[in-house]
């Protein structure tokens, strides 16, 4: 790693560390407050963390089952000392992200696409409610690969909303990437089809296309979704390679209810989890990694075009028990 490898890393950790510095204030902070004038972690210590983790938005199941683990091992080795409480908790939570997770590969690689024998680019589908902040992570991941010297397009197929191709106008600029833009009234699979198609001519190894996510029922979700898919077959029999369902972590609870929705809908192939940045409600990456076994590739950190980080289990375990600083 360069000097300016090693720096960028440093930057990383601390958006990271101030992302989740409510998160861990709501965990660690009260966790602290709970064993206080406890000599060993009892059902009433446990009780207490079971209310931390269901309102850090763990998510109930997954809080259970991290109780329990933590319940059986007490029992088993020994570990009576609250002050263990933290290390258990923070070995519980590593598994429970880690099971899913696998190792963390550079997820700012592409992964090679071939069809014929020959090179096609990567083509991501990037899908999600509105305001969940897909476009915007659409624009960060457009930076990394332009920055990789890759040939990055993208298709604003979020033909909805007038705003919504603008924005993503704006990005295309501000990264100096070309996008098929046909403007609004047309068909997200119009746009889907013909991104893809562009992609080819012009060799691109990314194309990412933006969708509109309007969640009115399942069955619309999932008719929207797969015309948009097919559109793209036509062009490339693989497309898309890769189904990115964008979540906004602020929003806790709901942003589970739509990975269910979506998940029902269609097959995501990865996760983002935007804005964990100035909520408390970071403990939804664990459940989310817990219930739907979907690799968070992603997470948002700020708004900013770097702002957007490779979810590494174990630097985000580190970085949620890294100790207060006063
Ligand atoms: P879309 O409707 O899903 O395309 O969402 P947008 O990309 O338009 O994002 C909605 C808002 O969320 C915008 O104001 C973004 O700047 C903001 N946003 C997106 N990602 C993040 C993040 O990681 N942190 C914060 N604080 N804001 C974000
Ligand atoms: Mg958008």
């Amino acid at each position: 790693m360069g000097i300016l490898g090693f720096f960028k890393k440093k930057e990383n950790k601390e958006n990271l560390d101030q992302g989740l510095e409510k998160t861990k204030t709501s965990i660690l902070g009260r966790l602290g407050k709970a064993i206080v004038g406890k000599s060993r972690i009892d059902e009433d210590v446990l009780d207490d963390l079971e209310e931390i983790l269901i309102t850090s938005d763990v998510g109930v199941d997954t809080t259970i089952k991290i109780i329990d683990r933590i319940r059986s091992r007490v029992s088993k080795d020994k570990y009576t000392n609250p002050n263990e409480l933290d290390f258990l908790l923070r070995d519980e939570i590593a598994r429970m992200i880690n099971e899913n997770q696998g190792d963390a590969p550079d997820h700012f690689l592409l992964p090679p696409q071939q069809h014929d024998g020959k090179k096609v680019p990567h083509i991501i589908m990037v899908v999600g409610v509105n305001g969940v902040g897909k476009t915007t992570t659409i624009g960060k991941l457009a930076a990394r690969y332009k920055e990789q010297g890759k040939k990055v397009l993208l298709g604003a197929g979020d033909t909805f909303r007038a705003a919504a191709v603008d924005q993503l106008r704006i990005w295309s600029q501000r990264v100096d990437v070309p996008m098929v833009d046909k403007g609004m009234n047309v068909k997200p699979s119009t746009v889907a089809f013909d991104a893809v198609k562009e992609g080819l001519a012009i060799d691109a190894d990314v194309v990412i296309v933006d969708t509109a996510g309007r969640l009115q029922t399942k069955i619309n979700l999932m008719n929207e979704l797969s015309t948009i898919k097919q559109a793209m077959t036509k062009v490339l029999p693989d497309a898309p390679h890769e189904v990115l369902l964008v979540l906004d972590a602020s929003t806790g609870q709901n942003a589970v209810q739509q990975a269910r929705a979506f998940t029902a809908a269609t097959k995501v192939t990865s996760l983002a989890l935007t804005k964990l940045d100035g909520t408390a409600k970071g403990g939804v990456v664990i459940g989310i990694c817990d219930e739907f076994k979907i690799p968070v590739k992603y997470i948002g950190v700020g708004e900013g075009i770097d702002h957007l980080q490779i979810f590494n289990a174990q630097e985000f375990v580190d970085s949620l028990f890294r100790k207060i600083e006063a």
